[in-house]
């Protein structure tokens, strides 16, 4: 069997809402770039089987060509910032993903992260939860979550959640589903395995009071 490289499902889409990346007992560093806006952020664009599976790592001698998305740094810094520590410029981060993920794909590089750019354009998450009267700062529903997505969307998103401090469960990640095209939303064909949730969860604001704590 030949190991093609774009031999996968569907993509997961996958998130992050800064706060709830910093607001637990891992510390995250604020990107060299600056602190990030109060709103998701990306993830990853993995590939990914029906099985559940997952293909990683396709190509050990491809590495991010800084040279191939010159023109999409200054997006990818507003909507792909870094929170690991120590503090980066993302370019670390964006490497990884496109090493272990990326490399997975049918895509060339500019092309794979515009793609992801793009989604999360299109989903527009924090309007669509803002629409549905859903608001940094507070605590929701994870089914009223799920319905604000599903209307605005049009599909059933995942919800992974983390514990904040206090002991709270909160919104941490959300997993969209999207076409082999890396274009269009789908229905999952198999929900991920994220942490759990309960049925109330915080949505934690990030704004002035969150601070980034140094490792
Ligand atoms: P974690 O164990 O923190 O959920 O995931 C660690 C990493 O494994 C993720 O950042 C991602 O790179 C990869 N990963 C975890 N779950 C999935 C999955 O369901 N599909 C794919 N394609 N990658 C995953
Ligand atoms: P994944 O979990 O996608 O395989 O890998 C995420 C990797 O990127 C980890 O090594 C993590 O430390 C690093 N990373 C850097 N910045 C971020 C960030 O903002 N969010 C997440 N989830 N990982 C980040
Ligand atoms: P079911 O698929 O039977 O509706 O749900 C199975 C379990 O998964 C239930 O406990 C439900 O609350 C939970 N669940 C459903 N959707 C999500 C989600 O998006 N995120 C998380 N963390 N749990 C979910």
């Amino acid at each position: 069997i030949l190991c093609s490289s774009q031999d996968f499902d569907f993509f997961y889409f996958v998130q992050q809402w800064p706060a709830s990346y910093c607001d637990t007992r891992r510390s995250c560093c604020y990107p060299t770039t600056g602190k990030p806006d109060e709103d998701f952020s990306i993830h990853g664009l993995w590939p990914n089987y029906n099985s559940g599976k997952y293909p990683q790592n396709c190509d050990r001698e491809s590495s991010l060509d800084r040279s191939e998305i010159t023109d999409l740094v200054s997006r990818m810094q507003k909507d792909w910032p870094t929170l690991a520590c120590p503090s980066g410029d993302g370019m670390k981060f964006w490497g990884h993903e496109w090493e272990k993920h990326g490399t997975c794909t049918s895509l060339d590089q500019h092309s794979y992260f515009q793609a992801a750019l793009d989604l999360k354009s299109k989903a527009n998450l924090l309007q669509v939860l803002g629409d549905a009267g859903i608001r940094p700062g507070k605590f929701y529903s994870l089914e009223s979550i799920k319905k604000a997505i599903e209307e605005g969307v049009g599909y059933e998103a995942y919800i992974e959640c983390n514990v904040d401090p206090a002991g709270n469960h909160q919104l941490y990640q959300v997993y969209m589903c999207v076409d082999t095209s890396a274009s269009d939303f789908i229905k999952c064909p198999i929900l991920p395995h994220g942490r759990a949730c309960g049925k109330n969860i915080e949505f934690p604001s990030f704004s002035s009071n969150s601070q980034s704590q140094d490792e």
